[in-house]
């Protein structure tokens, strides 16, 4: 079975509304499933096991390494965040394109092992209007704010790795764009080598 879905890797520094994204760009476009990630952090209120993301303790995260169930994993602000492995192989195969909602160094780990993925980073409008969506969040203490806040500024300096950069200042417009963006990649000649046979053509041929 052809592996042909695309994996995208979507990321945003904490509070760039990456979340309503992800959500919106499901709810239109039904080939494109989520990896729910692993992660040792406290769940914020409302979010739920195995939908927003799989809660894990540290043991179990351990243990869900040594295992190789992860494609990637990181420490970010002091907890683990990792990529189940399973889930991405089957679904890509299936050809559904796969969002990865992942920081930046899982982005880069993921460029190395499947060098056909798309990297896209979300940017907010402004510095100071990501302050206020992290502040006004109200789910972290003020230092973990601050600690988001310096990782934000961080992640900024990987963005020369990412193929797409997309500001979400109207939401609408950016998953718009991020739809355009799956499309173009999903039209370019290299994910479409068998094309003329496809058609009942080939190059030199007579017609
Ligand atoms: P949050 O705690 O705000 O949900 O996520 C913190 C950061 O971890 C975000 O940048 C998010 O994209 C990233 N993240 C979530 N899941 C994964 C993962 O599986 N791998 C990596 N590398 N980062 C992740």
């Amino acid at each position: 079975m052809p592996c042909n879905g695309l994996l995208v890797v979507l990321s945003a520094p904490s509070g760039t509304g990456k979340g309503t994204l992800v959500k919106l760009l499901r709810e239109q476009d039904e080939n494109i499933r989520l990896s729910v990630s692993a992660t040792t952090r406290e769940p914020r209120k409302g979010e739920i096991d195995g939908c927003d993301y799989f809660f894990k303790t540290v043991e179990e995260f351990e243990r869900m390494i040594k295992n190789n169930e992860l494609i990637e994993w990181v420490k970010y602000c002091d907890n683990y965040y990792g990529t189940p492995r399973e889930f991405i192989d089957s679904s890509l195969c299936l050809g559904y394109d796969v969002l990865l909602e992942i920081d930046v160094e899982g982005a880069a780990n993921i460029k190395k092992l499947f060098p056909e993925s798309v990297l896209v980073f979300i940017l907010p409008p402004s510095f100071d209007e990501l302050k206020k969506r992290i502040v006004g969040r109200g789910t972290e203490k003020p230092e973990v704010i601050q600690m988001r806040l310096e990782q934000a500024k961080k992640e900024l300096g990987y963005i020369s790795i990412y193929d797409y950069v997309v500001v979400n200042d109207k939401i609408e417009d950016a998953v718009q764009k991020i739809r355009s963006i799956i499309t173009a990649e999903k039209l370019k000649y290299n994910r479409n080598k068998d094309i003329l046979a496809q058609i009942g053509m080939q190059t030199g041929g007579t017609f």
